[in-house]
């Protein structure tokens, strides 16, 4: 007996993305191209799967990220894989490899996976845009960074959302507070949730941002690292908030906004949309992370990126209402009902000159072509029969809006279709 239990879905937790919604992850993918290379910043590709090692350093073991979601795989020679779950690790670990010139700025779009339990905008393979900045420690590259994604979420029409800030300081005053954050927290262990109450030593900073009430009213009056920088450090996150304030981008600050990964450093930042629910609302996030090219083999070099989630994006302007796209329509429709050569040629001469233009298959009947032309959404449709073959001529029909058919010199078309089209 066949095997019939193949069944015809996309894995659990995946998505298939079709037209005509395809075209707004067109419009999302070349408006971030082109605002990040107006930037400076150049695309970046890195394969889909690294050494496994890349996220361990990289990410950092207690992360629920490498602990528990990351798809490892061995491969046929025996190499420990992963598919990548985030962008950051992949693309420092390039530029460990092709030491390019500093300051190094690149941008990538990349699906990430992640086993994580399927729900609403959060996807075992999700996709993301994101930018990382290498090479320069200034603050004032912090708030370019910050600013290029904020300006690309208003660019799609977003307004309801907030950008969190915070500082991680550095390896020189972040120990000190992780000993006062210890200490309040030992204080209150039994007040935590269980996971916390289990894992306070592996990650302290992990309960500043635990969602479970219990946490949080314990964390509620903990000390915040903010108050605890170094002289540095706090110089650094007062020119960052000069010049958000200077560019008009507006922030709250956030004791809270702790980043799972090992290796932020001093400023970190994400942004919530205010249109959909608390614990699904972040479209995008990221920080400084001037230890990871050291963690990858590289030499001390700071950083700094971010990553925006596509379909949390999307979720994120279908609550607001906004960056509704919709497919650019067809220029012309050839109908042919006298053999097929018009159709082959025309189309092609069509396409050449820049226009949109398509036609039926199959030798169908006039009435089957025109229904494929008006479904199409075509302005203007084509139509040659044996007397326009005779004629020289084309017919040319208007489909939306008014206006009446006309007979055109078959070396007239493109123009008449440009002109019908406003094009
Ligand atoms: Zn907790
Ligand atoms: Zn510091």
């Amino acid at each position: 007996m066949p095997d019939d239990s193949l069944a015809a879905r996309a894995p659990s937790g995946t998505h298939d993305v079709l037209y005509p919604e395809s075209t707004r992850w067109e419009a999302v993918l070349a408006g971030f191209a082109s605002q990040m290379e107006a930037a400076g910043y150049g695309m970046v590709h890195t394969p889909i799967f690294e050494d496994v090692k890349v996220f361990r350093r990289g990410i950092g073991e207690a992360s629920e990220v490498v602990g528990k979601e990351m798809y490892e795989f061995e491969d046929r020679g025996g190499r420990a894989l992963a598919l990548r779950p985030e962008g950051t690790a992949p693309m420092v670990r390039a530029f460990v490899q092709h030491r390019p010139p500093l300051p190094w700025k690149a941008w990538y779009a990349t699906p990430a996976f992640r086993y994580e339990r399927p729900q609403a905008g959060r996807y075992r393979q999700h996709h993301q845009l994101g930018v990382e900045a290498l090479g320069p420690s200034d603050p004032d590259l912090d708030v370019e960074v910050v600013a290029l994604a904020d300006g690309f979420f208003r660019s799609l029409g977003l307004a309801d959302f907030v950008l969190r800030l915070n500082s991680m300081g550095d390896g020189v005053c972040r120990p000190d507070y992780l000993e006062l954050l210890q200490e309040h927290l030992a204080e209150r262990r039994d007040q935590l949730c269980p996971e916390h109450q289990e894992r306070l030593e592996a990650n302290p900073l992990r309960v500043l941002d635990c969602k479970r009430a219990a946490c949080r009213s314990a964390t509620d009056d903990a000390p915040a690292l903010v108050d605890h920088l170094c002289d540095p450090c706090r110089a650094h996150f007062q020119r960052v908030v000069t010049g958000l304030d200077a560019l008009g981008v507006g922030y709250q600050f956030d004791h809270r906004l702790v980043r799972g990964f090992d290796y932020y450093t001093r400023t970190t930042f994400e942004f919530a949309s205010a249109a959909l629910e608390a614990a699904q609302n972040g479209i995008g996030g990221g920080g400084r992370y001037d230890g990871l090219v050291e963690m990858l083999g590289g030499p001390p070099t700071p950083g700094i990126g971010f990553g925006i989630g596509i379909e949390r994006l999307l979720l994120a302007c279908d609550a607001e209402g906004v960056f509704a796209v919709t497919p650019a329509p067809l220029d012309a429709f050839v109908v042919d009902v006298a053999g097929g050569d018009a159709a082959r040629d025309l189309t092609a001469e069509l396409r050449r000159a820049g226009l949109r233009a398509d036609r039926a298959f199959d030798g169908r009947s006039l009435k089957s072509q025109m229904k494929a032309a008006d479904r199409s959404g075509a302005r203007v449709a084509l139509i040659v029969g044996s007397d326009e073959t005779v004629a020289g001529t084309v017919a040319v029909r208007p489909l939306r809006g008014s206006g009446d058919q006309i007979s055109v010199p078959r070396a007239r078309v493109v123009e008449a279709v440009r002109e019908a089209a406003g094009r």
